[in-house]
Parts: C-alpha cells; sequence; structure tokens
C-alpha cells in the first residue's frame, strides 16, 4: 500500500475505533417526512426540512419553470454571467422578511460564512464568538486570520469581559453567534448581545439558519425576543425551512455591497442555479404570508418535550443529550426499529461526551406518532442532562 493509502486506512480505523466514523446512507426523502432506508420505510425527525416546502407544489412548480426558462445551471459566477435576473427578487424579499436595507444571496450557508467573515475583518482585527456557534461560522474566523477569542456558550458577562480586555488592541470587532443553536435548539440573547456590541464598537453578526421559517413568527432569530435585537449582520441558509439551497446575508447597503467585491466565496464560486432560487422565492412568499404554518413546527415540539418531561422547546430543535457515543447509535438504531429515524449526533459535531439524539419537527408530523416516539424516549432513551 502506498503511504497514502495507508495514511486513510489509519485514519479510519482509528474513527472507527472511537464510534466516529461516518458514513453516507441511501435516502429516498419523500413529500412530508417520510423516508426510505435500506428499504424500510421510516418517519423522519432528524430533516431540517421544519415547514416541508422541499416538496410544497408551489415551490416545486417555480422551480420548473425556471428550469424550462432559464436552463440547468447558471454559467458562472454571479459576478461574470450568472446573476440571472431571479437573484434581485429572491435578494428583495429576503431583505423584507428579515426589516433589512439590502441582502446577498451565496451559494450555501457554508459558503456565506466563510465569505462574510474575511470580507470584514482581518489580521489587525478582533472576533468574539460562542463556544458553540456553527462550525462554518469557525472556519471563516480562521480563514479571516483575526485574533479569536471564544465566550462560554450563551454566557454575555463572558464576552463582555473578552472585549474589555481586548477590544481597544484591535482596529475593529465582530461578536459572532448562531440565533438558534443548531445542535441544542435554544435561542442566543440577542438584544443583549447587540446592546454589548454597540458597547465596544463591535459588529454583531447572528446566523440564522435554523430561525427563518420557524420562530418569530417566521421573520427568525433577531425578531424571537420580547425586545427588538440591534443585529446589523443577519445571515442565515435557504437550504433549511427555506427548503432549497443557498445562504444569504441581510444587512446596510454599504454591507452588502462590498460582498460583492469582496467575498471571495461569491466572486469566485459559480451562481446557483436558476431553479433553486426561484424555488426560494416561492419558499419565502409562502413563509411570509403564512405565520400559522411557521407557528406550526414549535407547536410540535412542545407536544414531544411536555411528553417527555423535558424543558419547553425555544425552536423546533429538541436535544436528548445521551453522553455515550455509542449509546447515542444504539438509541438511534432502537428508535430505527421502531420506525423512526432520529440521527445520533457524535463529536466533534458536538463536544466530547455530549452524544445526543438530536430531534426536529415540522406541521407534518402526526401527534400520535410523536406521542409514540416521546414514550420511548421517555422509557428506553438512558439520559444524562449535564
Ligand atoms: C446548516 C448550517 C449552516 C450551513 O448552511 P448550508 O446552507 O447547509 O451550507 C450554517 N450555519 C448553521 C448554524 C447551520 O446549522
Amino acid at each position: 500500500m502506498d503511504s497514502l493509502d495507508a495514511f486513510a486506512t489509519a485514519k479510519l480505523e482509528a474513527l472507527a475505533g472511537a464510534s466516529l466514523r461516518r458514513d453516507l446512507v441511501h435516502t429516498d426523502r419523500h413529500a412530508g417526512v417520510v423516508i426510505e432506508r435500506g428499504g424500510r420505510r421510516l418517519l423522519s425527525f432528524s430533516c431540517n426540512d421544519y415547514l416541508n416546502l422541499t416538496h410544497h407544489p408551489a415551490v416545486i412548480a417555480a422551480a420548473h419553470a425556471a428550469l424550462d426558462r432559464h436552463g440547468a445551471g447558471s454559467g458562472a459566477s454571479r459576478l461574470v454571467t450568472g446573476n440571472h435576473p431571479l437573484y434581485t427578487e429572491l435578494e428583495q424579499r429576503l431583505a423584507a422578511l428579515k426589516g433589512a436595507e439590502a441582502c446577498c444571496v451565496f451559494g450555501s450557508g457554508y459558503l456565506a460564512n466563510t465569505g462574510i467573515i474575511p470580507a470584514l475583518v482581518g489580521p489587525e482585527d478582533l472576533i468574539v464568538i460562542d463556544a458553540l456557534a456553527h462550525a462554518c461560522l469557525f472556519a471563516g474566523s480562521q480563514m479571516s486570520r483575526a485574533r479569536l477569542c471564544v465566550f462560554r456558550h450563551n454566557e454575555v458577562d463572558h464576552a463582555e469581559e473578552l472585549l474589555a480586555q481586548h477590544r481597544a488592541r484591535y482596529r475593529h470587532a465582530l461578536l459572532v453567534t448562531d440565533g438558534v443553536f443548531s445542535m441544542d435548539g435554544d435561542l442566543a440573547p440577542l438584544p443583549a448581545l447587540g446592546r454589548l456590541a454597540r458597547a465596544h464598537d463591535a459588529w454583531l453578526m447572528a446566523d440564522d439558519a435554523h430561525g427563518v421559517g420557524v420562530i418569530g413568527g417566521g421573520r427568525g432569530s433577531t425578531h424571537a425576543h420580547p425586545e427588538p435585537a440591534d443585529v446589523p449582520l443577519q445571515m442565515g441558509t435557504l437550504s433549511k425551512a427555506i427548503g432549497g439551497y443557498g445562504g444569504y446575508l441581510c444587512a446596510s447597503r454599504p454591507v452588502i455591497e462590498l460582498m460583492k467585491s469582496r467575498a471571495r466565496t461569491l466572486v469566485y464560486s459559480t451562481g446557483l442555479p436558476p431553479a433553486v432560487v426561484a424555488g426560494a422565492i416561492a419558499a419565502v412568499d409562502l413563509i411570509a404570508s403564512d405565520p400559522a404554518l411557521c407557528a406550526g413546527p414549535l407547536a410540535k415540539a412542545r407536544l414531544f418535550t411536555r411528553r417527555v418531561g423535558l424543558p419547553d422547546p425555544e425552536s423546533p430543535i429538541v436535544p436528548v443529550v445521551v453522553g455515550d457515543t455509542e449509546a447515542a447509535l444504539a438509541a438511534s438504531r432502537m428508535l430505527a426499529d421502531e420506525g423512526f429515524l432520529v440521527v445520533a449526533i457524535r463529536p466533534p459535531t458536538v463536544p466530547p461526551g455530549t452524544a445526543r439524539l438530536r430531534l426536529t419537527f415540522t406541521p407534518a408530523h402526526p401527534d400520535q406518532e410523536i406521542e409514540r416516539l416521546a414514550d420511548l424516549v421517555r422509557d428506553r432513551v438512558p439520559r444524562n442532562p449535564s
């Protein structure tokens, strides 16, 4: 064996030994919440398609029409010839939904975060970031080469301490957090973080991947608090509740114009296919016009947590922390035997010792199935709530 294959094989064996090897499983998703794996039909509690919009007839029809009219791909970067007219329409709708002046759509949420952050800060600047922020926020932060300070999850006092200690030595400062935490489902204290950022002349950036469409009346985490939150950089994705693919930043006009010149993941990556953008326009229209639809996922999550005896959820993401990685995998297998797809989340996606089941809810989950699942989780899944 050559050294390359020897390296890959040894690495895989080490991962398998720690129950950390990951494999891709063929999955057929149907309308609603049913998926097919290995010839079995399962009810999925693991998709981020919170509003079941991936299969909504209006979204599919809009994508079909754009496919026929504009073709399968965009042909180039948006800066070259890939900026088909559907982009403007989508960006105007997202800015309106978020209450921002302007918006810029990227190829994905990951590409958005790795483009936005290095376009705003560099080696002379400071980033203060929540410890549980999404991996791509850390990736973007590292790519910027700014000084990185990590604050304990949702501890505004710790963030303040770090800013007080370090802010003065740097030119600009960026305060970074998820709006809804992807593996815990809790909300960031955005009003307090907004005040903190203003007080230290820092720029607050919130990643709303799991907020838009499902909290704050569909407008996302910035609108989900009793008091308004001052968040000048509202990033999000089109890949979850919006049901398609892509990412975006809603911000002031000058910030958005800067992205078009300086965000490398926008400049040097091909524009999204027109059908994807058209589908997102239809999905945003559904979200903006139907608050009752947007309230559905949280109501279903609450039905589950109350039956299990967990605290009320703040978002449609509910973690059941098991602790041990092998035990989390075993719990996931047990639920699959009962007809439920509930994927186990392991380190390094979550901190060591906090392997968990992560459940997500949609309006299409039948109440009686949620209750049956809750009873199984309550009675048969070992829980380590630390
Ligand atoms: C999923 C996710 C992303 C990445 O978005 P994609 O569009 O899937 O690339 C970014 N941030 C958070 C918090 C996410 O959960």
